[in-house]
This record gives structure tokens, sequence and C-alpha cells, in this order.
């Protein structure tokens, strides 16, 4: 589709993004898809989710990094989210993306990056999710993750796929020979029909057929959309095939579908929401709007309000 993938496109330019992040209307509105701009007001947001039997993943926003040293703050940011879930006593997991610990820099950096968040968050009794991002490092992520993964526990460190590649069956079927815990979803990059089904039928195909060959494995996965389509053929299969509601979990994104969040946590499902915070909104904010025509013009009807 031409919006989204102007839009996508639109939330990798650096000029647009530092005019936005001071365009005071248009960060008003942020507080639609992120919990705020520090982990207090993350820490706030998790606290609501978590009264309404609801977990968390904290995400601290960042992608992408230029230098090592904004890769060293990105590291010392999730330690003190690690040690902010302890000390609030919050339910609540970690996802990083590993351009934001220096992927596109140094391989080796992030892998030691990556490592120290790990550590720490092991001797707390907690899980680290490794989020996928374009396919620019789709392999190079799945390679690091694996080295994480022969270090440290299935329960300790997990990875993500994206159901509009072609190669997400193979990536599926291979990790869980390992075995790792999976979170599915469609893929929110623009990418060209050569790696990634064009259609959005296609998409959805290969997410319930990814889907019910990762609930089958007996791992732990995550089952991360919005799409009602995809939920309902959920739990047909796992109703279908016995597979108990504790063995794996929902995902949703911060502020979308919180009628269906609370739904399926109150139907006994575990359920669980991904919290972005912090002041780098602005990539995740336009693929949020893309994904959503809608979005679009609320945004603008909110900014010609003023
Ligand atoms: C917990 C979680 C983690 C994720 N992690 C990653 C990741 O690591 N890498 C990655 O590439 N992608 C990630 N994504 C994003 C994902 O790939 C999709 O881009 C996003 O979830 C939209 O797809 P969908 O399955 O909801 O289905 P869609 O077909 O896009 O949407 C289905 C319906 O959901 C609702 N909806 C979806 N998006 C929006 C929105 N922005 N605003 C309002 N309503 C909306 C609408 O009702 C829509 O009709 C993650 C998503 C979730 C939920």
């Amino acid at each position: 589709m031409v919006t989204k993938s102007a839009l996508i496109y639109l939330s990798r330019q650096e000029g647009l993004k530092d005019f936005a992040t001071r365009f005071r209307p248009f960060k008003k509105l942020t507080t639609r898809f992120v919990a705020g701009e520090s982990i207090d007001e993350a820490v706030a947001a998790i606290r609501e989710l978590n009264a309404e039997n609801i977990t968390a993943s904290f995400d601290h926003l960042n992608e992408s990094v230029a230098t090592q040293a904004e890769a060293e703050a990105e590291v010392r940011e999730y330690l003190q989210i690690l040690a902010q879930i302890d000390a609030r006593g919050i339910k609540s997991n970690v996802s990083i993306k590993l351009t934001q610990f220096g992927l596109e820099l140094d391989p080796e950096l992030t892998y030691s990056n990556a490592r120290r968040v790990l550590v720490d968050a092991v001797q707390r009794g907690n899980f680290v999710r490794v989020d996928m991002e374009g396919s620019n490092v789709t392999q190079a992520t799945i390679d690091l993750f694996k080295r994480l993964r022969a270090e440290f526990d299935l329960n300790d460190v997990g990875i993500v796929l994206q159901s509009y590649l072609y190669r997400t069956f193979e990536d599926a079927v291979d990790l869980l020979k390992i075995p790792a815990r999976i979170r599915l979803c469609k893929g929110a990059y623009s990418e060209p029909p050569e790696i990634a089904f064009p259609n959005k039928k296609d998409v959805d195909d290969n997410f319930v057929r990814v889907m019910q060959l990762l609930l089958s494995s007996g791992t732990y996965h995550g089952i991360a959309t919005h799409d009602p389509r995809m939920l309902d053929a959920t739990i047909d299969f796992v109703q279908k095939e016995g597979i108990t509601k504790d063995a794996f979990e929902f995902q949703m994104l911060f502020g979308i579908r919180r009628d269906l969040q609370r739904q399926l946590a109150r139907d006994g499902y575990n359920m669980r929401v991904y919290v972005p915070y912090g002041k780098h909104w602005y990539p995740y904010f336009m693929r949020r709007l893309a994904e959503r025509p809608a979005n679009i013009w609320f945004v603008l009807k909110n900014i010609l309000k003023g």
C-alpha cells in the first residue's frame, strides 16, 4: 500500500524526526502509542496494566544508534529498567533492539552489550526479548541471538519472527530445534516483494501457519497481533489441539485494542503488552501510523485543532 510504505519511508528521515520531536502538537499525540518519555511514566502505565492482570514488556525507544557511546547509554538504561522492575515490584520483562546496542556499528560490541543486559536479567530471574528489525539485519539478529542462546537458557532470552518474510517458516523450524522462545508478529517494516509477501492475505496465511507450528512445539511462545482474525485462528487452534491457556501468551502494543487486551485477560489468557517509552519515539510512532490509515486522520485532525 502506497500510504504505508510512504509513512515507513518518512519514519527513517532524520530531518523530519528532528522537526517532529520538537513540534508540540505532534509530540502530544504520541501518548496514544507511547507511555511517556521517562521510566517513571512507563512504570505507571505498567502498574495499570498489571492491575488488569496484564503483564508487560518494557521497551526503551531507540534504534540504529550512530555511536558506541549511544549504545553504551542504551545498555545503562536497560540495566536501570531491570532494577526498577524489581524495585517497583511490577510484572514486566524487557524488549531490546540489537541496532540499539550497536549492530550496525560493530556486531562484537553488540554481542557484549546484549550479554551485559542478559547477565543482569538472569540474576533477577527476568527475560530479555530480542525484537526483530528490518531485513538488512534479519540474519545478523538471528545469528547473534543464537550465540546468546548457546550461553543462556530457554527462559532467559527469546527472539521475534515476522510472518511477512518468505524465510520465516524455515527460520521457525530451525529455531525450534534449539529450542527458542519466539514472538510471532506480522512485521512492521517496508520490505521488497523479493523477500516479503506483498499481499496481506499471504502474510496472514503465513502467520496462521507459523502460529500452528509454534504452538504445537511445546515451548512457550508469544502470539503478537491485534488482528481479530489471527486471534480467532489461534484460539480455535489451541482449543482443537487441547493446548492449555498457560502454554503461550498473546501480546499487543501499548494503546492498541485495549478492549481486546482486557477481554483476553478476563477470558484467562496470558496477555502481555509492549510498553515503549523514551525520547526517540519518532520511527516507532510513524510505523504505528503506517499500520492503520485512520490513525493519520486522527493525527491531522488533532494538529489542525491545535
Ligand atoms: C507485542 C508486539 C511486539 C511487536 N514486535 C515487533 C518486532 O519485533 N518487529 C516487527 O517488525 N514488528 C513488531 N510488531 C509489530 C507487528 O509486526 C505489526 O506491525 C503490528 O502488530 C500490526 O499488525 P497486526 O498483527 O496487529 O495486524 P494488522 O493486520 O496490521 O491489523 C489488524 C487490526 O489491528 C488493529 N491495529 C493494528 N495496528 C494498529 C495501529 N497501529 N493503530 C490502531 N489499530 C491497529 C486494527 O484494528 C487492524 O484492523 C510487534 C507487535 C506486537 C503486538
